[in-house]
């Protein structure tokens, strides 16, 4: 699974999620479409953080995600 960093799916990771899986829920069809720091904005490094900086969007996306849990799709 490309598109993502290292550091966003070691983070998807801690929380039980991976790339696959983030790209189910926030790409299209299966396939990763946002940043590589794992925001579904492809302009996010750089535009929300800047680059080499720890994404703020990520760790929010998925705590929301946690706090809905039905939204979580089987593998
Ligand atoms: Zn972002
Ligand atoms: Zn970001």
């Amino acid at each position: 699974m490309s598109g993502l960093s290292p550091d966003a799916v070691e983070l998807l990771g801690e929380h039980g999620l991976t790339a696959h899986q983030w790209a189910q829920l926030n790409g299209a069809r299966g396939q990763w479409t946002g940043d590589v720091c794992g925001c579904p904005d492809p302009r996010c490094v750089g535009s929300h953080h800047d680059a080499g900086e720890a994404c703020r969007c990520l760790p929010v996306l998925i705590a929301e995600l946690i706090r809905d849990g039905s939204t979580l799709a089987p593998v």
